[in-house]
């Protein structure tokens, strides 16, 4: 069933506060999230990760000036044993999850937590959050890493902050799954930033000051603020900082968009040996899914000849 379009949602407004001493992003996410849900039939639990991984992928992913790919990856030993998230430099963002169906049921009914949605990591396990950029031939891969550690996806990626980018940074998930009247899945995402090597006339008693307020303004974001459909990004970031001189510096949409074809798919396949084709031949065709969009492939045996 396609989701309606909500004028407020599926962008990122980009802000400034104390005169650019501070830089934000504020991401409301809602059809982008339910297509790429829609894509697949996950758990509830499994659902949620996917979503608030690709929420935490956005936001990262706006941080960085880059003309490519963006991808967040966990990978882990627990029940979810993988996600991925692809955010383009155009706004098209895919992403997926592999997990272990029996280990999933296990753990829920180990935890009693059926039916409900626990913060992402109890289903992860040990593991790393990492994310690269990857800007095409010819340049350099830019990747950052970080173990995933603590209670929840927030403090795992502040870890990296603090840990890999040595900035200041505050940042708050928010998740909601279908309920009541809504049939429809929403996330966001709010991220606050010290600016390096900022000149300023405040002194560190005051800058200080003004960092413990804003990290206590954006923990006072409300679920129910960032999922109103009918407040702007711009009134709920005005609620926060109007006594912070807000600047709003730029908005960028988000979409859905894979990027999986044919062809690439079936330069894939021609580099198989002819043993992993006959373990995968079938009639004497080859089919594939996408894990992303779900698309459907199929390939006569005749197309896997390597030219
Ligand atoms: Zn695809």
């Amino acid at each position: 069933m396609p989701t309606t379009k909500l004028t407020n949602f599926d962008n990122c407004v980009s802000f400034f506060i104390e005169n650019g001493a501070y830089q934000g992003r504020l991401i409301r996410l809602h059809e982008v999230i339910n297509t790429i849900l829609g894509k697949h039939c996950y758990p509830l639990p499994i659902a949620a990760a996917v979503a608030e991984c690709s929420v935490l992928g956005t936001l990262l992913s706006s941080q960085l000036k880059y003309d490519g790919l963006f991808t967040l990856q966990i990978q882990t030993n627990g029940v979810i044993n993988l996600i991925v998230v692809d955010v383009t430099s155009e706004g098209k963002i895919r992403s997926c999850a592999r997990y272990d169906e029996n280990r999933l049921k296990h753990s829920q009914e180990l935890r009693k937590t059926s039916g409900q949605i626990e913060a992402t990591p109890h289903l992860l396990g040990g593991g790393h959050l990492a994310f690269t950029v990857d800007q095409g031939k010819d340049t350099e891969l830019y990747q950052g890493i970080v173990d995933l550690q603590g209670k929840n996806l927030t403090e795992c990626a502040l870890r990296y902050f603090k840990q890999s980018e040595q900035i200041d940074t505050t940042l708050k998930l928010f998740l909601q799954p279908p309920q009541g009247e809504s049939k429809s899945w929403f996330a966001a995402g709010i991220l606050l930033q010290k600016m390096p090597n900022i000149s300023t006339s405040l002194s560190e008693k005051e800058q200080s000051e003004i960092w413990n307020e804003a990290k206590i303004f954006i923990e006072s974001l409300s679920e129910n603020e960032v999922f109103d459909s009918s407040l702007s990004s711009e009134t709920l970031l005005h609620r926060l900082f109007h006594g912070n001189n807000l600047q709003i510096s730029k908005t960028k949409n988000y979409t859905f968009g894979c990027r999986c074809s044919r062809e690439k798919l079936l330069s894939t396949l021609q580099t198989f040996s002819q043993e992993e084709i006959n373990s995968i031949i079938e009639n004497n065709q080859i089919t594939a899914d996408c894990n992303f969009c779900n698309e459907h492939y199929i390939f006569s045996a005749g197309e896997l000849q390597k030219q």
